[in-house]
């Protein structure tokens, strides 16, 4: 098997690539060529540790695999980011394992990519104000892929811990645009595109926070309990989703869905947009993209990493 290692990444990988890998594999799963497996997730009563698989396969491309990882919030005092993971791939024609990738960056980009592939296909016409709610390592990534898709003016952040918004702060200069911290209702009233990207357990944006054609990629919820929306705010929106099996049931519909606001049938897979075969924002006021994390996107990423890295020479050979 081959083993790209986590130092690697950052050399073979680009936003770019990542945007158009997983804006591809979602289309695919739209399009019933791709699907994913049914995710285990995990609090294993240690160290408050998520740990669990995401995995899938995709006929069109044929990639099969999964990744294996999830969330540790203490890592700092061993001076890690709290999220790591590893994604392995295996051959679809032998069932061999293939390929051993490191998963952290790549998470972080496929991550951010999703968010951007729904601010290009729903953010309101004329869109200038960025809101972010969260400011941990992933957010710095959300930024700048949302940046690359679409233009604007200002981005504007709120988050639970305010020593941590000197990372927007820094993003947003390192981009060129002027940063201001607010409070949450001035954010839900003054952003066109919001992302929320935090470990929130309760909801923090609410419902009368949000007066404008809005935008909204919640991107941190991803486990049973997990919640940063009021689901109010969610039944008003027109809900969009990587997988809607994930989305009612880790997502940020699973409020939502389980106080009888919505239903499975209200949410639409964002690669149907992609597709061409939903209209997408239509005349909704407020659109949302409950970004899960599939095991497809993961695999995706990887598979490009993997092609890069045989053509530059730099994937480890083992023998298992
Ligand atoms: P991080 O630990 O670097 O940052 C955590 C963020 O959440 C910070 O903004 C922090 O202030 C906030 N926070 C911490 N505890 C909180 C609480 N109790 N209530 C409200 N906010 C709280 O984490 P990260 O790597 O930036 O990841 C952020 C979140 O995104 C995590 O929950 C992670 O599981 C999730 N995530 C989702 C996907 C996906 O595909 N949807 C992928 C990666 C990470």
């Amino acid at each position: 098997m081959l083993v790209v290692a986590e130092k690697e990444i950052g050399g073979l990988m680009t936003p770019e690539a990542a945007f158009q890998a997983v804006e591809a594999v979602f289309a695919a799963m739209a399009s019933g060529k791709a699907y994913n497996f049914p995710v285990v997730r995990e609090a294993i009563g240690h160290e408050d540790a998520l740990y669990g698989f995401k995995g899938g396969f995709d006929g069109a491309a044929l990639t099969l695999g999964l990744k294996a990882g999830g969330y540790w919030p203490n890592n700092q005092k061993h001076n890690l980011i709290n999220h790591q993971s590893t994604i392995f791939l295996f051959d679809a024609d032998t069932g061999r394992v293939a390929a051993a990738v490191g998963g952290n960056l790549l998470t972080a980009l496929r991550t951010a990519a999703a968010s951007a592939v729904s601010i290009k296909y729903l953010a309101p016409k004329g869109a200038k104000v960025l809101g972010m709610i969260g400011a941990g390592h992933q957010s710095a990534f959300q930024m700048r892929a949302a940046a690359a898709v679409h233009s604007f003016d200002k981005v504007i952040g709120w988050n639970p811990h305010p020593e941590m918004l000197t990372r927007l702060a820094d993003t947003a200069a390192d981009l060129g645009l002027p940063f201001e911290a607010v409070d949450l209702p001035t954010l839900g009233e003054q952003a066109d595109v919001i992302i929320s990207i935090t470990s929130a357990f309760s909801p923090l944006l609410l419902d009368q926070h949000v007066k404008r054609p809005t935008h909204i990629a919640a991107m941190g919820t991803d486990t049973k309990g997990k919640q940063e929306l009021d689901p109010a705010l969610v039944a008003r929106a027109r809900v969009f989703t990587d997988e809607i099996a994930q989305s009612i049931s880790i997502g940020e519909a699973q409020h939502a869905i389980a106080a009888g606001l919505i239903t499975e049938g209200d949410i639409t897979q964002i690669g149907a947009v992609v597709n061409g075969s939903h209209e997408g924002r239509g005349t909704a006021e407020v659109t949302l993209f409950d970004g899960t994390g599939v095991g497809l996107q993961d695999l995706a990423v990887a598979a490009k990493v993997l092609e890069l890295a045989k053509a530059k020479g730099i994937a480890q050979s083992v023998e298992i």
